[in-house]
């Protein structure tokens, strides 16, 4: 077991944990993040890092890149002990108070006090089924865009219905050589005005249509077939890439069994964030109270009501007050 015993243990190192640990540190707590992907960042890096972010205050846009390159910064100011590539599933409340984590690969981790910043859980991509995926994950089938210059001049096969399927068709439009979107279904689910510009644009259009077959010629992707879901016609097309955007699971795992309160797979929590068990806490996307915003810029308030939390919970007879950074003396030079 690692005996290091921390102030604070913030699960997840999406924007919200990030922001908190920034927090945490000026508040001088101990503090440690553990984050499930091999990166921090979260759904921003996850799904969107080349997209503008506009509403975050005194920050009128920003590259979703940017903008965790700028928080993973601001994390740092106070050494947090960062831990990436580990779930954690368990918790057990040991006899001092104190909370004992387990990861999925065994580890421990001693902490005084939880904050759950896991949005809803650990994400991972709804993969294509179908013979050969595995083999061209890495080159040429994506779940998710990390950068758009990969597809400048290319052919470009969409397969979703959804609003990411949508934008990264109209995104695209103009830098690829050709956007095809496909979706099984007639009709797209995706916000009205995006709907209304891919149909407006040069991007092909096909509906409603699956993708049945990959062909691969020396070893790499060259062709798909995909097939009208009523007449059963089939087509076969030529592309450099393809985009599948079917959508994600989420799994908040063991979490869900923690004994927390919940909500609508979501986690109850009052005004001082904390949850149903004393000493944990919850923030961000996961964390559920009446009029609840799933924005960034909220988890960014939520993030330290909940140090504030779990700093009186540690020492009791601590005021909550406002510690601005205008005032912490270490910054004044
Ligand atoms: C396509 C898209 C566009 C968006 N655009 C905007 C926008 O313009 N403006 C805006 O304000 N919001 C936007 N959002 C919403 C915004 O991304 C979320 O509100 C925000 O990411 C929530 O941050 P979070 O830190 O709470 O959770 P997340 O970003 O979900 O991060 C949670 C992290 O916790 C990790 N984790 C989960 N479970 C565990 C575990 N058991 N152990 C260890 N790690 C774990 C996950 O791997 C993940 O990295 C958008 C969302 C999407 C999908």
């Amino acid at each position: 077991m690692n005996n290091d015993l921390f102030d604070v243990t913030i699960i997840g190192g999406g924007p919200v944990g990030l922001f908190t640990a920034f927090y945490s540190g000026m508040r001088e707590m101990k503090t440690k993040i553990i984050e499930y992907l091999p990166y921090l960042g979260g759904k921003v890096s996850y799904f969107y890092p080349e997209k503008i972010i506009r509403d975050i205050g005194g920050i009128p846009q920003i590259s979703g890149e940017k903008l965790t390159e700028n928080l993973i910064e601001q994390a740092m100011t106070f050494d947090p002990t960062i831990v990436l590539n580990e779930q954690v599933l368990d918790v057990e409340r040991l006899e001092d108070g104190t909370f004992l984590l387990t990861s999925h690969n065994g580890a421990k981790h001693h902490t005084k006090t939880i904050i759950l910043a896991t949005g809803f859980g650990t994400l991972k991509s709804v993969k294509l089924d179908l013979p050969f995926v595995e083999e061209f994950e890495e080159s040429s089938i994506h779940y998710a865009i990390k950068s758009l210059a990969r597809y400048r001049g290319k052919k470009v096969l969409i397969s979703g219905g959804g609003n990411s399927a949508i934008d990264w068709a109209n995104e695209l439009e103009s830098i690829a050589e050709k956007v095809t979107l496909i979706y099984r279904k007639e009709a797209f689910s995706g916000i009205e005005s995006n709907v209304r510009r891919l149909m407006n644009s040069s991007v092909e259009v096909l509906t409603p249509y699956q993708l049945i077959e990959l062909q691969k010629s020396e070893g790499k992707l060259s062709n798909v077939v995909i097939q009208h879901m009523e007449t059963d016609n089939q087509r076969e097309m030529n592309i450099d890439y393809l985009i599948v955007n079917h959508g994600f699971h989420i799994n908040l795992g063991q979490i869900a069994n923690w004994g927390l309160a919940m909500l609508d797979n979501t986690i109850q929590v009052d005004h001082t964030m904390s949850t149903s068990i004393p000493g944990i806490f919850a923030i961000g996307d996961i964390s559920n109270y009446p009029h609840k915003l799933g924005l960034i810029a909220g988890g960014f308030n939520e993030g330290p009501i909940a140090v504030n939390s779990a700093k009186q919970y540690i020492l009791p007879d601590e005021q909550l007050v406002n510690l601005f950074s205008t005032h912490y003396e270490s910054f004044k030079k």
